[in-house]
């Protein structure tokens, strides 16, 4: 078993005054090339703990560990470049650039990262594998939204990364292409022994061998773990 990031007794407040939300203390070791999915009520703090486990937001209390580093304490230099380079991100808005062409969408982290090597060949080989690959010249409002997903899929594996973290990416799509996104998704990742991080209400997911998690009671819960 090999720990690839550990969240230890991470918690958030949001104090505004409009709101109140607190993520309690909650841990969890996400293991190499597992995937887990994440649920849970809208407003559970779902995107929170993502944002947090994902780099992107500081926790109030407690710690992030990747590869054994203490994320957060890392200069906001070394903190990007494991951003840009070993997390990918998929969004429930897609997030794609409309005046850029769907390859310039894909290859967008070189924009990130100077030092990024994309060849043509991964291009084409995970524009295939995501059913893509004659839409490489349209733009993104040429494509129906599942195109537009699968683009944004194709974005976040372009950079070989560790870990994805996707949040709803299903959540804008009609319930047939939602659960093909969902799966593709799922296999694409397992095929490269990538570790998942899935929030979704997809139902048909549950019948792989994942680690389903819950946010319940502004507390995260592990709910199965298969072995
Ligand atoms: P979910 O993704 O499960 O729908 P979120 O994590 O987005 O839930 O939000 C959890 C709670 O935290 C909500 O009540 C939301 O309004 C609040 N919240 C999220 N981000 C912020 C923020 N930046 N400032 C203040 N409150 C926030
Ligand atoms: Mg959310």
């Amino acid at each position: 078993m090999s720990i690839l990031l550990k969240a230890n007794h991470i918690s958030k407040k949001y104090n505004t005054n409009i709101n109140h939300f607190e993520l309690k203390p909650s841990s969890i070791s996400l293991e190499k090339g597992k995937i887990y999915i994440l649920k849970g009520k809208s407003g559970s703090g779902k995107s929170t703990l993502l944002n947090i486990i994902g780099g992107m937001d500081r926790p109030t209390s407690g710690s992030v560990f990747f590869n054994n580093h203490s994320f957060y304490d890392l200069s906001d230099n070394e903190q990007s470049k494991i951003r840009n380079e070993k997390f990918g991100f998929i969004f429930q808005s897609f997030n794609l650039i409309p005046e850029m062409t769907v390859e310039d969408n894909i290859i967008l982290p070189k924009y990130f990262n100077k030092n990024l090597k994309i060849d043509t060949n991964k291009i084409s080989t995970i524009a295939a594998e995501l059913g893509i690959k004659s839409l490489l010249h349209s733009k993104p409002s040429q494509l129906s939204g599942g195109e537009q997903q699968r683009v944004a899929i194709a974005r976040a594996l372009i950079t070989s990364p560790e870990i994805i973290f996707a949040d709803e990416p299903t959540g804008n799509l009609d319930s047939f292409n939602s659960k093909v996104i969902a799966e593709l998704l799922v296999n694409v990742v397992l095929s490269r022994n990538t570790t998942l991080v899935l929030v979704t209400h997809e139902e048909n997911l549950i019948e792989h061998q994942h680690v389903k998690l819950c946010m319940l009671n502004g507390e995260l819960v592990v709910e199965e773990e298969h072995v």
